[in-house]
């Protein structure tokens, strides 16, 4: 029998990458954020902002590198934006702001005008098997067939930095062998090149774009699921031993906390909670500042989906027609160089005006 007053909730049982990683950085932070919900009240500018560039580049990619695709990527976008951050905030929030999307979005498409993919699938949602039982969940951006790589099928994984040298990190990460496995699990594995990084940098004046290649050879995929594998038995060990955790107990032994993560991207959000407290399980309620939202992966959109042996299996018979682009899609360099004149145009007049305002 369970010795603390703690409600399982059923995102307990959903992990994907994102939460093996934050495991693996602290196990105490998983605590706090995944177990108990508790986040910091408000939006996050880099979560909110992340996801708008995400909405961007899945609509041109889909649509094509076009005037009229970035100026509607970028009013989808800025719709998304504005539902957690009003205009008076831009100034705070500069360079992450919606203004920067016409002229990111043209500069995006002029340095990648040669690009030369079918779109197979947009928003992929789903789960992978790591073993017999387990499963990891996923959402793919986007999968395409790259004909300057023979044809070979690719998962770009759209990322955004304030910094250059940023990205090099995610090509060794949970995430990207995790998209690389469920490529494995739907294309013949010698069409499969793997994940690429897409990293688009926000800097003050100006962006920078890297791509960056995070293949893995079948050691290095083995390698990743024992990873996984093993996260996942120390996971369950944890959530075992929580069960004899007691608010009684003068420590909680159970998701240690590792001190190395406290300052390792910036101060921890639980340091001075999680510093406080030898047992957290005494903390009654989520302190002022924080509010309980059990992130679930499950609850995003997707387009296709994969079943339990992680193959693609289902596309939205609506979006079928419009997703999947049969031909390459096609690049109108004059027109793009149109584009980004003109969406620089507005986009400078766009910040100019959030500025004043
Ligand atoms: S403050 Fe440090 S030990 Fe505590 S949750 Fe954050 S990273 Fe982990």
């Amino acid at each position: 029998m369970d010795k603390n007053d703690l409600q399982p909730h059923p995102t307990w049982e959903v992990v994907d990458s994102t939460k093996l990683q934050e495991y693996a950085s602290c196990a105490r932070y998983y605590f706090f954020c995944r177990v108990l919900g508790w986040i910091l009240e408000g939006p996050n500018i880099n979560l909110v902002f992340g996801k708008t560039w995400h909405i961007c580049m899945e609509h041109i990619h889909v649509k094509g590198y076009t005037l009229e695709a970035i100026q509607e990527a970028a009013a989808l976008g800025e719709e998304y934006f504005r539902r957690f951050f009003p205009p008076i905030t831009d100034a705070l929030n500069e360079p992450k702001i919606p203004g920067i999307l016409p002229i990111a979005l043209a500069e995006y498409v002029a340095r990648y005008k040669s690009d030369n993919f079918e779109v197979l699938f947009s928003e992929i949602g789903g789960t992978v098997p790591i073993d017999d039982k387990r499963f990891l969940h996923l959402r793919i951006d986007l999968i395409v067939r790259d004909h300057d790589r023979h044809g070979q099928i690719v998962a770009p994984e759209h990322k955004t930095s304030k910094r250059r040298g940023y990205f090099e990190k995610y090509t060794k990460d949970i995430q990207s062998g995790t998209y690389t496995h469920a490529l494995y699990c739907s294309f013949p594995k010698e069409e499969v090149f793997g994940v690429e990084i897409n990293g688009a940098v926000f800097l003050k004046r100006e962006r920078d774009f890297q791509r960056i290649p995070a293949k893995r050879t079948p050691q290095g995929m083995l390698e990743w699921l024992w990873t996984v594998q093993h996260w996942c038995d120390r996971l369950e060990w944890d959530f075992a031993e929580l069960n004899e955790c007691s608010e009684n107990d003068d420590v909680m032994m159970a998701f240690p906390k590792n001190t190395e993560s406290c300052s390792k991207y910036g101060p921890c959000k639980y340091y001075d909670i999680c510093h406080a407290r030898t047992n957290p399980l005494q903390l009654p309620e989520p302190p002022p500042g924080y509010e309980v939202d059990w992130w679930d992966p499950r609850k995003e959109e997707s387009k296709a989906t994969l079943d339990p042996r992680g193959k693609i299996i289902s596309i939205e018979k609506e979006e079928n027609e419009s997703q999947i682009v049969e031909s390459p899609t096609v690049v109108d360099v004059s027109k793009t160089e149109e584009a980004a004149v003109s969406a620089l145009d507005r986009a400078r007049a766009k910040v100019a005006q959030s500025k004043k305002s």
